[in-house]
């Protein structure tokens, strides 16, 4: 298992993480999925689900093991009337948390997550609530270690980033969302005329987000990866062409800030297929050659940190090279500072991460051997120079 950390946390993650579908849907396996976690050393897991039986299984589960597990559990998601609901209701809240703790037998959370928003009014609504200022307060009693926020929408994620408390975002996560504008409903993401017209290269806010995370140390955790299946699926995939699991898991990992994907397995054949992405070759786990023959698809001009260029006579890091020049450029624009213009600077983390890499755009040899090898026809060799120009080096 490959572990990563969780942004400034000073959690370090198993890049895969399970999410909470098993449990719920039949809660007499939690122990044989925590058995199958623990044993193939997957330390994470999410649960946003307040059914009472599916904590209390989980809470069984953990006996004994408490320690092994990083648990990501929401705020803000109850149980009432026999149902999950979403609620912004302080009291409510409050007792869905404290039963969250006694049902999972532990008298804390690594990663309180404030659950599932995604339109401005909504985050509006929490705050006024009480909730953030909750979820400080359970911060500041050691009964969570983190705060979390769980969201579909880029602007929206941003926004709360911005604002200072949150430490760790889940956020879907797989191509077809990243191409595709923010939304206040998600399920507008499949509505079937958004894919009439074929697409061309990321959302910007969504690619903004990944580098926002990146720069503030947020870390995300993935759902969604598979897009509910449909991209494993050549009849259903928006792009015409299906990817495999471990396509979609590699591609997730290779945003910026993405530490883990949690797998919405919904038995222990659907976990041991995403746990096989650690034992997968880079063939397999190459998603390039694949995005660039999709029928629908654009990417073209655009880094997607896939490495698919590598190696570079000179050692040079491409796709790290790429991605510490998009921070740095993305971190600027997001202060209203354009390239060339007064106040453009490189922020302290980015310069250090460009210094600690082994090899520098600097020692490009332009010899374009690289540029043969991307399957997006990025012009890495003005990149280079581009990089040198931001860098000095
Ligand atoms: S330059 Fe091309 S091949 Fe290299 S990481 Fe970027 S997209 Fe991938
Ligand atoms: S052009 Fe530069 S970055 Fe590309 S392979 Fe040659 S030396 Fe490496």
């Amino acid at each position: 298992m490959e572990y990563r950390k969780l942004g400034n946390t000073g959690l370090d993650v198993s890049v895969i993480a399970m999410g909470c579908e098993a449990f719920v849907e039949d809660n007499s396996r939690a122990k044989t999925f925590l058995d199958i976690a623990e044993a193939n050393g997957v330390n994470y897991f999410d649960l946003f689900s307040p059914d009472p039986a599916a904590r209390s299984a989980l809470g069984e589960a953990l006996k004994g093991r408490r320690d092994k597990f990083i648990i990501q559990s929401h705020i803000s998601s109850v149980w009432k009337n026999g149902q999950y609901e979403r609620s912004r209701d302080l009291d409510d809240v409050k007792a869905a948390f404290e039963d969250s703790l006694e049902r999972l037998g532990t008298d804390y959370i690594d990663v309180g997550m404030i659950h599932y928003c995604d339109a401005d009014s909504d985050w509006d609504t929490i705050k006024a609530n009480g909730i953030v200022e909750y979820a400080r307060q359970l911060k500041a009693e050691g009964k969570i270690r983190h705060i979390g926020l769980s969201s579909h929408n880029p602007q929206v994620a941003m926004r709360a980033i911005e604002e200072g408390d949150i430490e760790v975002l889940m956020f879907s996560v797989n191509y077809v969302y990243d191409m595709l504008p923010g939304t206040e409903n998600v399920d507008d993401l499949w509505a079937d005329e958004v894919y009439e017209g074929g697409f061309e290269n990321m959302d910007p806010d969504r690619q903004r987000l990944y580098e926002l995370c990146e720069s503030k140390g947020v870390g995300i955790t993935v759902m969604k990866a598979f897009a509910g299946g449909d991209i494993l699926d050549e009849k259903l995939s928006p792009a015409g062409a299906a990817l495999t699991p471990v396509q979609c898991i590699s591609y997730a990992l290779s945003r910026p800030a993405v530490a883990t994907i949690c797998s919405g397995a919904r038995n222990e054949e659907q976990l041991m297929q995403s746990i096989a992405y650690c034992d997968a070759t880079d063939e397999e786990k190459d998603y390039a050659e694949s995005f660039a023959n999709f029928p629908r698809v654009s990417w073209t001009g655009h880094c997607m940190y896939c490495t698919h260029c590598h190696p570079c006579p000179a050692e040079i890091s491409i796709a790290d090279v790429h991605k510490f020049m998009n921070l740095v450029i993305a971190h600027n624009e997001s202060n209203g500072i354009m390239e060339g213009s007064e106040g453009f600077r490189v922020p302290d983390t980015e310069r250090e991460h460009y210094r600690v890499l082994e090899h520098h755009a600097g020692d490009c040899l332009q010899c374009g051997l690289c540029e043969t090898r991307c399957p997006f026809g990025v012009g890495i060799r003005e990149n280079m120079k581009h990089a040198v120009k931001i860098f000095g080096y």
